[in-house]
């Protein structure tokens, strides 16, 4: 067998057409992701469960915002603080033990963000 090797930039070009095809078709993955868990209700209660046992913290820290959120305690921006884009902002946090220590992001920004970084 031979085992083909991508240089560094195949690598990055054929991450790029992977996340350009997702979002040009994000409404057709979010109504996949959404009729998968209607079919399988058990399943996405046991990967949740999982979830939260592997991420106390930050799930915690996700709750205390939706909270917070709800309560008023916390007033979403309308522009994301990194580039000052008018979006649908995602609550991002630095450090999950501050919970309401959060910065507003779109999600250009977030995933940016997140890039190269395990969670
Ligand atoms: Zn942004
Ligand atoms: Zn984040």
């Amino acid at each position: 067998m031979r085992v083909r090797v991508l240089t560094e930039a195949q690598k990055e070009r054929a991450r790029e057409r992977a996340s350009l095809h997702y979002y040009a078709n994000i409404e057709k993955h979010k109504a996949h992701a959404k009729a998968w868990r209607k079919a399988n209700p058990e399943k996405c209660q046991t990967y949740y469960a999982k979830y939260r046992k592997a991420q106390p913290m930050k799930h915690k820290a996700r709750w205390t915002v939706w909270n917070a959120k709800v309560a008023g305690k916390l007033v979403v921006p309308d522009h994301c603080e990194e580039c000052g884009v008018e979006a649908n902002l995602d609550a991002h946090h630095d450090d999950y033990e501050k919970p309401l220590d959060v910065r507003w992001l779109c999600r250009d920004c977030h995933a940016a963000h997140h890039k190269g970084e395990r969670t």
